[in-house]
């Protein structure tokens, strides 16, 4: 059977087209994206402009309990270390119940706030104690439950962990629910792989970072990984700290991408999630791999990491994606607006992400962003193409920001002009409406669940 919609605008790979039928088949795959054409009998209209889907490359649901909480002041100078502290204190009490209903209405806000997919970047593996749970594999299930029933398109990326510093530092009593052998961690790998492939999610691996998994193990991993999947992704924190950066030289004499373009099979599967602090070689080299740069512009931004280079990544032809991270905010219009504000801040210039082919800025970043991070999620994604997933938002053209503007503006409106109600009205991942009206189904019960499970957290 097919399914279609008609959009006066849609947001098509070469750019913006007019009077687009879009149909897909059962399997929620695209058949055909047919621009200028009339709307024929009986076909519904979009409500708006249709734009792709945003995929999430970078996530760790539970954090979004806490987003909020850490906003004072700790220290006479609060970092990243500061807020890991308290990060470490929240994570020590959370239970499969508690992941599943905070996931549960994370994934719900991320589908309202535009992104079909996300890449979920699992480290907490045990219980309180550190002894893994009955069924080793209860948190990761916990995510995976979370997100079929929300209906987001899921890569399920489990983090290998193992030491607390460079040099094989043995790790602290507040990592040990992190804590897996690289065995453990393939076994765990191999256990999830038919559960991912029932939910037609992907499967990956996520080495923490060069700080929490030494040479030896990060090889044997990714060996591990080709073996069960030759073409899985690949996800590493990478240089977010500039003092992650000079522990780093300390301990190789290399700063982190150099190191690891030089000791791992860096290639199109890898993302590289907050390669905020590298060289000129680095830029020019990790680009050049195929690797995806994760950037996380809202949490960076909250934990004070540094500004990523983005006009220099770009021109060595860097792929790049976006990732809302610790959900200091959950809203892919907000990441766009930020990576952009953050570069004109930097070099006192404006329309930064404009491209030749793509003057408006929201335009271009969008198409960008879609496509690198699609690659990131290892899933058939990626933008209003014939044969990938029918993955797309409709915006709502008659939302005070956009109506009456031409649909580039209107997408220009809905990053850039925020009227502090969101202007999307629809999102649809694999050719199933998630989000109607600007409400996800599952909206209410969610929201509920999700602050019982945060007041339980918060106890004493
Ligand atoms: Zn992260």
């Amino acid at each position: 059977m097919t399914h279609t919609l008609f959009a006066a605008d849609a947001l098509l790979p070469a750019g913006w087209a007019k009077n687009v039928l879009l149909s897909w088949n059962d399997a929620g795959r695209f058949t055909q994206l047919q621009s200028a054409t009339p709307r024929p009998a009986g076909v519904k209209l979009a409500a708006g402009p249709v734009i792709p889907g945003m995929p999430n490359l970078h996530s760790h649901a539970f954090q979004r309990a806490f987003a909020g909480l850490t906003e004072h002041r700790a220290e006479q100078h609060d970092s990243f270390w500061s807020w890991r502290a308290l990060m470490y204190r929240f994570a020590a009490r959370l239970a499969p119940q508690h992941m599943e209903a905070i996931a549960a209405w994370l994934y719900a806000e991320m589908l309202e706030a535009g992104y079909t997919s996300v890449c979920e970047f699992h480290y907490l593996h045990h219980d309180a104690d550190g002894r893994p749970y009955a069924d080793d594999a209860a948190l990761s299930l916990a995510l995976l439950h979370a997100a079929r029933k929300t209906g987001i398109g899921f890569t399920l990326l489990p983090v290998l962990y193992q030491t607390s510093g460079f040099g094989e530092q043995p790790p602290h009593a507040g990592q040990r629910r992190f804590i897996r052998s690289t065995e453990s961690m393939l076994r765990l790998l191999e256990m999830l792989k038919p559960a991912c492939d029932a939910q037609g999610a992907r499967l990956g691996l996520a080495p923490h970072s060069l700080r929490a998994v030494p040479p030896g193990a990060l090889r044997d991993a990714v060996n591990g990984l080709e073996a069960i999947d030759r073409t899985a992704p690949i996800h590493i924190h990478i240089a977010e700290q500039t003092q992650e950066v000079e522990d780093c030289i300390a301990w190789s004499g290399q700063r982190p991408v150099e190191w690891l373009l030089d000791h791992a099979p860096v290639d199109a599967r890898w993302c590289l999630v907050h390669a905020t602090h590298m060289s000129d070689p680095e830029y020019q080299h990790a680009a050049q791999s195929g690797a995806v740069a994760g950037l996380c512009p809202t949490t960076e931004a909250n934990l004070g990491d540094g500004i990523f280079d983005f006009s220099k990544w770009r021109s060595h032809g860097g792929a790049w994606g976006l990732g809302s991270d610790s959900h200091a905010s959950v809203n892919a219009a907000e990441e766009l607006l930020l990576l952009e504000y953050s570069q004109r801040l930097a070099k006192r210039q404006r329309n930064v992400g404009a491209s030749a082919a793509q003057p408006h800025v929201a335009t271009a970043l969008t198409l960008e962003a879609v496509q690198g991070g699609a690659q990131a999620t290892g899933r058939n994604v990626g933008g209003l193409a014939v044969g990938r997933q029918a993955d797309f938002v409709v915006l709502d053209a008659a939302h005070v920001a956009l109506q009456g503007l031409p649909a580039p503006d209107m997408l220009s409106a809905h990053v850039f002009a925020s009227h502090r109600t969101s202007a999307i009205d629809g999102v649809w991942v694999a050719g199933r409406e998630r989000v109607a009206a600007g409400r996800h189904a599952l909206h209410d019960e969610a929201a509920s669940a999700f602050v019982a499970a945060r007041s339980q957290l918060l106890q004493d």
